[in-house]
């Protein structure tokens, strides 16, 4: 009889203090907590900046199965949480659904984190300032220096290419292998007619890049509208300024997280 009724005092306190954790689906209860908060940071921070809209995601890769990554299921980046976040394989099959929606393009994390084992985070991003690059002759080159990853090159993959007139998504293994082949040692990759791909080897590094390509192609843009020639940083500038910026990353990063906590709170 005692035991029935102190089982009955648990059971309530426990629905007292977690009554959200009763109704959503568990985390991933043996990943590190700080890794699953990244991706929500990221996520939101994304579309707070008009990175990322209704559409894209941030995933990471499993810290210890690097076969597997992590990413949220079917979700508006902004309402992400850490317990959307699911587990896919190296295919992009989720490996525990649950019934639930996943993202019609995680073939384009999938075969990334197959191709390159250095990258660590993948952001896919429809950026408005980056579409018009995506579309256009005019190289997109870093002017100043937090973008400097892109003076290593940030070439364009047109889906076209390989597979003719589509509805422009990476929704199958053998589209998000092309992508990943095109995106080759870079750290961004933009997609003609769509958005773009940045890779890190942390979640943070990755939404660096995705923050700032989307920043240097809308001031690219107005560089090259002044009408003269335009200076861009040299490769060597740009590996300068890249270890520099991978050095004092944290501190963007902190700001990043207190803006969503801020943004959380309201
Ligand atoms: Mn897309």
């Amino acid at each position: 009889m005692f035991h029935r009724i102190a089982a009955v005092l648990v059971s309530l306190c426990l629905g007292l203090a977690f009554p959200l954790h009763a109704q959503a689906p568990a985390a991933l209860p043996d990943l590190p907590p700080a890794l699953l908060e990244d991706i929500v940071t990221g996520s939101r921070v994304l579309a707070d900046f008009g990175v990322l809209d209704g559409f894209g995601h941030v995933s990471a890769r499993h810290p210890t199965n690097p076969k597997h990554f992590l990413m949220s299921r079917s979700l508006a980046p902004a309402l992400v949480s850490a317990e959307d976040i699911m587990e896919f394989d190296e295919d992009g099959n989720p490996v525990d659904a649950r019934g639930r929606n996943v993202f019609l393009e995680r073939f384009i994390h999938a075969e990334i984190y197959k191709a390159r084992p250095d990258v660590m985070a993948v952001v896919h991003t429809h950026s408005p300032g980056v579409i018009p690059f995506t579309v256009s002759k005019t190289p997109l080159r870093p002017l100043y220096h937090n973008p400097s990853f892109l003076a290593a090159g940030a070439p364009i993959w047109d889906i076209a290419g390989e597979f003719g007139a589509t509805d422009m998504l990476v929704r199958n293994n053998a589209i998000g292998h092309s992508l990943a082949q095109a995106l080759g040692d870079k750290s961004v990759v933009l997609m003609r007619g769509h958005g773009d791909v940045t890779v890190g080897g942390a979640v943070k590094i990755a939404v660096f890049r995705a923050y700032y390509t989307d920043v240097n192609a809308r001031l690219q843009a107005q560089a090259i509208g002044l009408g003269s020639e335009v200076t861009y940083l040299s490769a060597e500038e740009g590996a300068k300024a890249d270890a520099t910026n991978l050095a004092v990353i944290d501190r963007i990063w902190d700001l990043w997280k207190r803006r969503v906590q801020a943004l959380s709170a309201k």
